[in-house]
């Protein structure tokens, strides 16, 4: 007998183009996936999803979690001054315990939003990772290099420290995995990315690095290596194994190249970029070039939330506005980008980002009964361009029901956010306490 089967359920299974199977059963076993029929077969638990659609749950493959503990705090600077002026003293003065509140409060959202797995680059990852098994989810972690200092010593950096941490504890395969992460071109130089790549190569972990998010940043770049960040990466060796580039807005057309012939995946931040003024990432061609595109929030300090339906809708309007083709990344294509892709690019593909039998069974439920949903022709552009997170019903990992209407089952949002103001607002505000 099966653990558990969804029956009545409008499914976007994401196997194949533009399929949607109506009064799909799906039955779930030892937190697989185990049947897909039209019958429902017998189970232990049966969750009626009359009135909704069941998809994979999404992949947010750009993510500063923790940041959430700073969103609102810093709006409307142009990048280099948010992150030199605003971020890093912020980042600066944080403890693991603000850290922790904050990447708590983010999982919370993006268990409410529909996230099942997400890539995170940040701080003091092993007690995050910790934070993360508790709750359930998926991630792939890393504490990014960061090499600013003439004195920066690879062998005493902690982001170092931590990425063997993780390794040793979690490894490259598990629901936690470690990635190695090399924070950007311009904040470290090339000997560092080697020495981190190093590690990538030993492990088989996916090196996580933001690329060409700003015009400065990319002319900068070919001034110092007399070439793009993208072709100094690649010349260096650092592409040779998997990699996950957040943001890639100022990428050359021999960039996409470069990146697709390495298998690399880009990490499309539509939001952010927007929010920073970055500008507008060209992903119909970086998909045209066979570049793995997947999508991420980036942190809340730039967005200011963790809701991938945004990025979805956003991500498919500017791919058609920027070119002036409303053809140019249809729903279902736009839909790709938050699942299939996105478990791609956490090296997850045989794992999660479809309903498939044998996959994990990491799935989302969507109520469709509110007006904004109604009527319903295309239930793939009704998520698309119709559906808010806050549309979520539930969330499930790995046959685990962690969000279902308005209820955590391994979070207590009330406490994590008594934690967010007492542990991470005072460090934020720089303040003792809040008087
Ligand atoms: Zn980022």
């Amino acid at each position: 007998m099966l653990d558990a089967v969804i029956k009545n359920a409008t499914l976007i299974p994401m196997t194949e183009d533009n399929l949607v199977i109506y009064n799909a059963s799906i039955g779930i076993k030892d937190g697989l996936i185990a049947y897909i029929g039209s019958e429902p077969p017998e189970a232990s638990e049966v969750v009626d999803a009359h009135g909704h659609i069941v998809m994979p749950g999404l992949i947010n493959a750009h993510a500063h979690t923790a940041m959430c503990i700073m969103r609102g705090y810093a709006d409307d600077y142009p990048l280099k001054q948010w992150l030199y002026e605003k971020v890093f003293p912020v980042e600066a003065r944080l403890d693991e315990r603000a850290i922790v509140s904050g990447a708590m409060l983010g999982m919370a959202e993006m268990l409410r939003t529909g996230t099942t797995s997400f890539s995170d680059m940040y701080f003091c990852q092993p007690a995050v990772a910790d934070a993360v098994k508790n709750v359930g989810m998926r991630a792939n972690l890393c504490n990014a290099v960061l090499a600013l200092g003439d004195d920066y010593d690879f062998n005493s950096d902690r982001a170092v420290a931590e990425t063997y941490e993780l390794l040793d504890y979690y490894g490259a395969n598990g629901l936690i995995r470690a990635d190695v992460g090399i924070h950007a071109e311009y904040t470290s130089p090339p000997h560092v990315w080697k020495l981190a790549h190093e590690i990538a190569a030993a492990s088989g972990a996916i090196t996580h690095i933001h690329l060409s998010e700003t015009s400065l940043e990319h002319e900068q770049a070919k001034q110092r290596h007399g070439m793009t960040a993208t072709a100094a990466f690649e010349k260096n060796g650092i592409l040779d194994t998997r990699v996950l580039a957040a943001h890639g807005v100022w990428l050359e057309e021999n960039d996409m190249a470069i990146l697709a012939a390495h298998g690399a995946s880009v990490a499309h931040c539509p939001v952010s970029n927007l929010k920073l003024g970055s500008g507008i990432a060209n992903i119909s061609a970086m998909l045209k070039a066979g570049v793995n595109v997947c999508l991420g929030t980036d942190g809340a300090c730039s967005n200011n939330s963790l809701d991938l339906f945004e990025e979805i809708k956003l991500a498919a309007l500017l791919a058609k506005g920027s070119t002036l083709d409303p053809s140019n990344i249809t729903a279902y294509e736009a839909l790709k980008l938050a699942t299939v892709n996105g478990a791609k690019a956490q090296g997850r593909e045989d794992e999660t980002g479809r309903i498939a039998v044998g996959l994990s069974a990491d799935m989302i439920m969507i109520d469709t009964s509110a007006p904004h949903l109604f009527p319903m022709y295309d239930p793939i552009s009704t998520v698309v361009y119709s559906a808010r997170g806050s549309d979520v019903e539930l969330t499930m990992v790995g046959g685990k029901v962690l969000y279902r209407g308005g209820e955590w089952t391994s979070i207590d949002v009330r406490q994590v956010m008594r934690d967010v103001r007492e542990f991470a607002v005072p460090v934020v505000l720089n303040r003792t306490n809040l008087g």
